[in-house]
């Protein structure tokens, strides 16, 4: 059987201290998962709960490659989010059995066209122009886990050397596990799906030329620049 055209390759992220590439079923999201966030958005946590959102699974940019300023905004944010990143799926998985789906974790940035979220939230519209757009996902190398666990660790993201958002693993409103519960409830989970997980609070704007670095602890660090966007 032939194609009528080549298919686009896999979307591939590069595992730490491997050969072997880990290949990009899915892209999940978590919204609202840090409370402090959730405020400086003007909502209510209590009122909030964590939602989802997804993202083309060829969003990612990866090797600390230079990102271009994503068309159609003047008002780019970065998010610093922990990826959980799952070697096994299924279907309404139980909490006892989540940590085994998980292959590693890496760090990744769920950029947001700010001002495109904030008119579709206003419409109640969806999000996806604000979100899964070219680009919008820069991540790290996967950290393998070895029996998927992940202890508390800081996370933490500066522009231009400047610290803009730092925050703790425990202060997740859902906890890692909790996410692949609740998301294994709307989706079959596949091996090669990509779980952002939130951002902690402290996101703003950047701009073309600013240089972001970020890091999970225990997890990887991405640097990377953001250029101008092509026109064309
Ligand atoms: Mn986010």
């Amino acid at each position: 059987m032939a194609f009528v055209f080549d298919p686009t390759p896999t979307p591939q992220i590069a595992v730490q201290g491997s050969e072997l590439n880990f290949p990009v079923h899915r892209i999940y999201c978590v919204g609202q998962n840090y409370s402090d966030h959730v405020k400086e958005m003007g909502g209510d946590p209590k009122s909030s709960p964590p939602v989802f959102f997804s993202k083309p699974a060829d969003a990612i940019v990866t090797n600390n490659a230079a990102v271009p300023y994503a068309s159609a905004t003047d008002n780019l944010h970065y998010e610093v989010e922990l990826v959980i990143a799952l070697g096994g799926g299924g279907r309404n998985i139980e909490p006892l059995k989540a940590a085994s789906r998980i292959y590693g974790y890496a760090v990744g940035i769920d950029f947001t066209r700010r001002d495109l979220q904030a008119a579709a939230k206003a419409k109640g519209k969806p999000w996806d122009t604000a979100k899964g757009f070219d680009a919008s996902a820069p991540i790290s190398k996967i950290q393998p886990s070895e029996n998927g666990g992940l202890e508390d660790g800081r996370i933490w993201l500066a522009v231009n050397g400047e610290t803009k958002q730092e925050a703790r693993l425990s202060d997740m409103i859902w906890t890692v596990t909790e996410i692949i519960v609740e998301l294994s409830r709307y989706y079959e989970l596949k091996a090669g799906d990509l779980i952002f997980t939130g951002t902690p609070a402290g996101v703003s704007a950047i701009g073309v030329g600013d240089r972001i670095a970020a890091a999970v602890e225990n997890v990887g660090e991405i640097e990377f620049e953001i250029t101008a966007g092509s026109t064309n």
